[in-house]
């Protein structure tokens, strides 16, 4: 059994719906694209699921959060792929791919074959068992990567209102959903091994600032250390967690977001791998010698022209960016230069929202109101700026500081940069 395909993606997360979308505006016939995926949904906005789809009253489910409302464009329901002729072949896995016979086998036996086929895999979520502590499996001990794993979360947490929740790790996914635990009158401590929380990026005056406002709500850290092992009730779930200074943290719930890893399996010993992902060129071409594989968003390890180097970025709007890319390079490659991408993170939580443009590294100016209200970081390498970090900010202070990254501009004087503030990225 065996279909053919002009284009294919594998993978039916944010990406793979960017790039569906400019794949129609620039005009595919019907029959000429498949997406296969294995969530048994059409490709969604995954930050939904940290954020809108854990609030108590009125959260967000589908259809509401297809793609690609994150970027207030058309809402891709299955129904709108039917209607373009896109083969959305949803609940089925990848097994393998044979890059030298431009083909891939299903898990149902299917061999779908492609001219071009774009990498759009993701990450799953590093487990507890890779850090040796048993217990992943637990009921009441979730992950949050997909659909499912929010849906675990929601029932979980709805069991235990008024109770504990032990948060492992103090990145991302521990910081969103502490916040949402917090306003599901959850009780939560978080545990990390950092000095800090969110220490790949920020500083330790911008995390002192967040660490505050979540003990103001609550929420108690521990930090500098992780945890050992759970301890069990007689139902198998988890009754509390013994960390490796030796406490014991009492817990009706577990949440834990320590990492992630690229889905690359099916491509290790046909793609060159760098920095745990598919190494692409500047046009996301992958190591393959006819040019026909590409790879994008969180499994892509791709060249940053701004700083002259490789990065693996694990948010989403390099996945919708890099998605829309691919599908110009391959579709028009005449007028595509090479993807010129300046990084871009965020996050929105209670009523704090955040915005950081750039890299980080060098030396660091802290600007405005720690005590509550907005305020900000540089980043200043070899003389000039490459990164800036902004919380509460308006739409047109983000785009200021987004345009002033990516100009660069030389920096002579820091004590001045410090004394400008914000005002610096307005003024460039
Ligand atoms: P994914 O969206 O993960 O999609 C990968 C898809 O490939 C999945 O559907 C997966 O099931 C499928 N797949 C994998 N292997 C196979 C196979 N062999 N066969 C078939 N299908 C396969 N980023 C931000 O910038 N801001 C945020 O606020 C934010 N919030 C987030 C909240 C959560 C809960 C999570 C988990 C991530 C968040 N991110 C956020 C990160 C962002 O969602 C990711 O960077 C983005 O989803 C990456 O897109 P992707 O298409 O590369 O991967
Ligand atoms: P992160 O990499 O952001 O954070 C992982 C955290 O867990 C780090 O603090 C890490 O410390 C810590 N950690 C690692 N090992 C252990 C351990 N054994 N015990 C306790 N803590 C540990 O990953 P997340 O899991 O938070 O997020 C998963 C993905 O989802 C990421 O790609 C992220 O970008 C994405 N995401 C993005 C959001 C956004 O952009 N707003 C929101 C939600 C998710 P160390 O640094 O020392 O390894």
């Amino acid at each position: 059994m065996g279909r053919a395909f002009v284009y294919v993606i594998v993978g039916g997360g944010v990406a793979a719906g960017y790039a569906a979308l400019e794949f129609t505006k620039r005009g595919i016939s019907s029959g000429e694209l498949c997406i296969i995926s294995d969530e048994p949904v059409a490709p969604y906005e995954r930050p939904a699921l940290s954020k809108g789809y854990l609030l108590p009253e009125a959260p967000a489910r589908l259809p509401s959060f297809h793609t690609c409302v994150g970027e207030n464009e058309e809402r891709q329901t299955p129904k709108w792929y039917k209607e373009r002729g896109i083969e959305l072949v949803l609940g089925t896995r990848v097994k393998s791919a044979d890059l030298k016979r431009n083909t891939l086998l299903t898990s149902t036996g299917e061999t779908i074959s492609y001219k071009f086929l774009i990498i759009a895999t993701g990450a799953r979520a590093l487990k507890l068992e890779e850090f040796g502590v048993k217990g992943s499996d637990a009921e009441n001990v979730c992950y949050l990567r997909d659909l499912a794993d929010a849906n675990r979360v929601v029932d979980v947490m709805q069991s235990c209102t008024g109770g504990n929740a032990v948060v492992i790790g103090g990145g991302y996914i521990g910081m969103e959903c502490a916040a949402s635990l917090v306003i599901n009158k959850i009780n939560v401590t978080m545990v990390f091994p950092e000095a800090h929380c969110m220490a790949r990026l920020f500083t330790p005056e911008i995390a002192s600032f967040y660490e505050g406002y979540y003990e103001s709500k609550g929420v108690k850290f521990v930090k500098g250390t992780v945890l050992s092992s759970f301890e069990f009730d007689s139902n198998g779930k988890v009754a509390a967690v013994i960390l490796r200074d030796g406490n014991r943290l009492p817990a009706d719930m577990v949440v834990v977001g320590i990492g992630i890893r690229p889905n690359t399996t099916l491509f290790e010993g046909q793609l060159a791998l760098e920095k745990g992902g598919i190494k692409v060129n500047g046009r996301l071409q992958a190591s393959n010698s006819n040019g026909s594989v590409y790879a994008v968003g969180d499994v892509a390890t791709f060249p940053v022209k701004l700083f002259g180097e490789t990065r693996r970025l694990e948010h989403v709007d390099s996945a919708r960016k890099s998605a829309r890319y691919a599908v110009a390079a391959i579709m028009d490659p005449e007028n595509t230069g090479e993807f010129d991408y300046l990084p871009f993170f965020y996050s929105r939580v209670f009523a704090l929202s955040w915005q950081f443009y750039g890299d980080i590294g060098g030396e660091v100016i802290h600007f405005g109101d720690f005590s509550g209200g907005k305020f900000g970081a540089y980043w200043v390498s070899n003389g000039h700026l490459v990164g800036s970090f902004l919380e509460g900010g308006t739409k047109e202070e983000y785009k200021a500081i987004s345009k002033a990254t990516r100009l660069k501009p030389a920096i002579d004087d820091l004590a001045m940069l410090e004394t400008q503030g914000l005002g610096f990225a307005l003024a460039v």
